[in-house]
C-alpha cells in the first residue's frame, strides 16, 4: 500500500510526470419597475412582474456584441458572453472507416440569450466551416482566430431562446504524442479515432462554447459505414442502418462540460454489462484486445459501490470505459465513459485499479460538478485525488499520514513553484495540472477532515455534489458548503489552505514541518519557468500520473 503511493511504478511509462454561479449584481428597481410591480401587485396585469420588468428592459437595451471570452482568468479567451447554451445537437460523418480521416459536421446550439445580442462568438479551430445560421436565417460570419464572431440577421433580444447552426464544418485527426500533454484532442488511434478535448480543446474539434461554465445537454448523431461501431457521451437512443451506412444515436441528457465530449469511432467492441444498480454499465475496447481487457474493466462496478457509499447517487445513466490500443500519456474523465490507453491496464492491479477509481470519481468531481474556472480545477483533481488514495488505505492509517506529511512537507515549495493549490500560475496544461493541484488538492481535504471531523467530512462531501449536480461551482462555493455543513466559518481556515503562499499549520500534527523553498531553485525557476513543473521537488513522490 505504501509502495503503491510512495513509489513510482517500475515501469515509468505513466510516470513521465514531471514530465510528466454566475453572480448577478444587484440592479437598482426603477420607477418603471416599480409601476409594473404595482401593477403586477394589483392584478392589473396577466405579467409577472418581473418577467414584464426584463421584457421591457430588454426592448430597451442596445444590442451589443457578446463578450469573445466568457471570463476565465487562465483562459482569456475561452467560452463566450451573452449567452447560455441549453443543448447541443451534433451530427457528425465519417465517410470510411480510416482513423486517419477528416470528420465533416454540423452542429445546432440552442441557448439563450443573456443580453442583447447584435453578434455572438462561437469559439472554434478546426478546418473549416460551411455555413452559419440563426434561428433558421443564414448569418454572416467571420473566423478570426479561434472565433466565429457571427452576425445574425437580426440582433437577438435578451432573454430569447435561439438556434445556432453552423454547417459543414470538418475537423482533422491526430496522432497523439505522449509529450505534448493534451494536445491531440481528437486523436487518431490503430482501431479508430477518440476524443481527448480537456481543458481548452473541444472547440478544436467542434463549434461551441468550450468552457465548463456553461454546460449544455448533448445529442450525438453519428453517421458511420456499416460494421463500425460509433460510442458517445451518454445512452445509446436510437441505430438504424440502411444503404451500407449506420447511424449511432446517443443522448447525454444530464449537463455536460464541452471539454467531457467523447466520441469514438472504428473497431470497437461494446461490452454491455446490463443494469448495474440502476446505472448502464458499457465497455468500449478495441476489438482485438476486448478479451483480455473485459475482465479487469469489471473492476469498475465495486468502484461504483464503492463511490456511492460514500457519495451519495452516481450523477448520470451510464458509466463505463473506453480503452484505445495508444499511447497518450495520460486516462481522462470523459463524461460517463472514462477514457484509458490500453497498456495502462498491463501495469500491476493496484495501479489502474487506483486510476480507475480516480477517473470515476471525477464523474462526481469536475463532471457533475463543474468548475467555473480552470483555476478551480483542485476540485476536479483533489477530490479525485482523495478518493483514488482512500481506496488504497484509509484515511486514518500509517500509509495514508505518511503520504499526507509527505505532501505537506512539500507545501511551501510547490506553492511557490507551481501556484497555491486553488491559483495555478499558468493555464499551460504542463502547469494546470500539477502535483499541487493533485496531491496539495488532496492534504487540502485531509486538513479539513482534521479540522471537522470525519462524519462533517463526510457530510461535506455528499452536501457539494448534490447542492451542485449537474451544475458548476466555485471554490467560494465550496467554502459555503463546508461552513454550512460544519455550523462554523471555514473561510479564513480553507482560503489560507486554498490560496496561501505558505502552508498552514495541520491540525492534530503541530510536530509536522514543512520543507524551506530553496532559492538557487527559485531563481533558476524564475529565469525559465517552463522548467517548472518537471523540476518541482518530488521527494519520492510518485509524480503525478495525469489523469
Ligand atoms: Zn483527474
Amino acid at each position: 500500500m505504501t509502495m503503491a503511493i510512495h513509489t513510482q511504478p517500475r515501469s515509468s511509462h505513466f510516470a513521465r510526470a514531471g514530465s510528466h454561479a454566475r453572480s448577478r449584481a444587484p440592479r437598482a428597481l426603477g420607477i418603471g419597475a416599480l409601476a409594473t410591480a404595482a401593477l403586477g401587485a394589483c392584478g392589473l396585469t396577466d405579467e409577472p412582474a418581473q418577467e414584464l420588468e426584463s421584457e421591457q428592459a430588454a426592448l430597451a437595451e442596445q444590442p451589443s456584441p457578446g463578450a469573445p471570452g466568457i471570463g476565465d482568468i487562465l483562459y482569456p479567451g475561452l467560452g463566450n458572453g451573452g449567452y447560455d447554451v441549453d443543448h447541443y445537437d451534433l451530427a457528425l460523418r465519417y465517410e470510411t472507416a480510416s482513423p486517419s480521416q477528416a470528420i465533416e459536421g454540423t452542429v445546432t446550439i440552442w441557448a439563450r440569450a443573456t443580453q442583447s445580442l447584435s453578434q455572438l462568438n462561437l469559439d472554434f479551430a478546426g478546418d473549416a466551416v460551411g455555413g452559419v445560421s440563426v434561428d433558421g436565417a443564414a448569418a454572416a460570419y467571420a473566423w478570426d482566430g479561434e472565433e466565429l464572431v457571427i452576425t445574425p440577421a437580426r440582433p437577438i433580444k435578451r432573454g430569447k431562446r435561439f438556434a445556432v447552426t453552423v454547417s459543414r464544418f470538418a475537423a482533422s485527426p491526430a496522432a497523439p504524442d505522449p509529450d505534448a500533454f493534451l494536445d491531440a484532442p481528437f486523436f487518431t488511434t490503430p482501431d479508430g479515432t477518440a476524443w481527448a478535448g480537456q481543458p481548452h480543446n473541444a472547440h478544436r474539434i467542434f463549434p461551441s462554447n468550450d468552457h465548463p461554465r456553461d454546460k449544455a445537454s448533448f445529442s450525438f448523431r453519428i453517421d458511420v459505414p456499416a460494421g463500425t461501431t460509433a460510442v458517445a457521451n451518454g445512452e445509446l437512443a436510437a441505430q438504424p442502418a440502411a444503404g451500407g451506412r449506420a447511424i449511432w444515436r446517443y443522448e447525454q441528457r444530464e449537463p455536460m462540460a464541452t471539454e467531457l465530449a467523447q466520441v469514438a469511432v472504428g473497431a470497437f467492441t461494446v461490452t454491455d454489462r446490463g443494469r448495474h444498480r440502476g446505472v448502464r454499465v458499457r465497455d468500449v475496447t478495441p476489438a482485438r484486445l476486448t478479451a483480455g481487457l473485459a475482465p479487469k474493466l469489471g473492476a469498475e462496478l465495486g468502484h461504483l459501490d464503492w463511490l456511492r457509499e460514500r457519495l451519495g447517487d452516481y450523477p448520470f445513466g451510464t458509466y463505463g470505459s473506453l480503452v484505445v490500443d495508444t499511447s497518450l500519456g495520460f486516462a481522462l474523465e470523459t463524461q460517463t465513459l472514462s477514457l484509458y490507453e490500453a497498456a495502462f491496464f498491463d501495469q500491476p492491479a493496484p495501479y489502474w485499479d487506483s486510476v480507475m477509481v480516480h477517473e470515476l470519481a471525477h464523474q462526481w468531481f469536475g463532471n457533475s460538478v463543474a468548475p467555473t474556472q480552470w483555476s478551480d480545477v483542485w476540485q476536479n483533481e483533489g477530490h479525485a485525488t482523495w478518493y483514488e488514495i482512500s481506496s488504497m488505505a484509509d484515511p486514518d492509517s500509517p500509509a495514508f499520514t505518511g503520504f499526507a506529511q509527505l505532501v505537506y512537507s512539500l507545501g511551501d515549495l510547490w506553492r511557490a513553484y507551481l501556484g497555491p493549490v486553488a491559483a495555478p500560475y499558468s493555464g499551460d496544461p504542463e502547469w494546470l495540472f500539477n502535483a499541487n493541484v493533485y496531491y496539495g488538492g488532496a492534504l487540502v481535504l485531509y486538513a479539513l477532515r482534521q479540522e471537522v471531523g470525519d462524519a462533517t467530512f463526510r457530510a461535506t462531501e455528499r452536501t457539494w455534489v448534490a447542492k451542485y449536480r449537474g451544475r458548476s461551482a466555485s471554490t467560494a462555493d465550496f467554502i459555503v458548503v463546508a461552513s454550512e455543513v460544519s455550523g462554523r466559518d471555514l473561510t479564513a481556515f480553507l482560503e489560507a489552505w486554498l490560496y496561501g503562499t505558505t502552508t498552514p499549520p495541520m491540525p492534530g500534527h503541530p510536530d509536522w514541518t514543512v520543507d524551506p523553498v530553496d532559492p538557487q531553485l527559485a531563481a533558476q525557476l524564475a529565469a525559465d519557468a517552463r522548467l517548472a513543473p518537471a523540476q518541482v521537488p518530488m521527494k519520492g513522490l510518485r509524480p503525478i500520473m495525469r489523469h
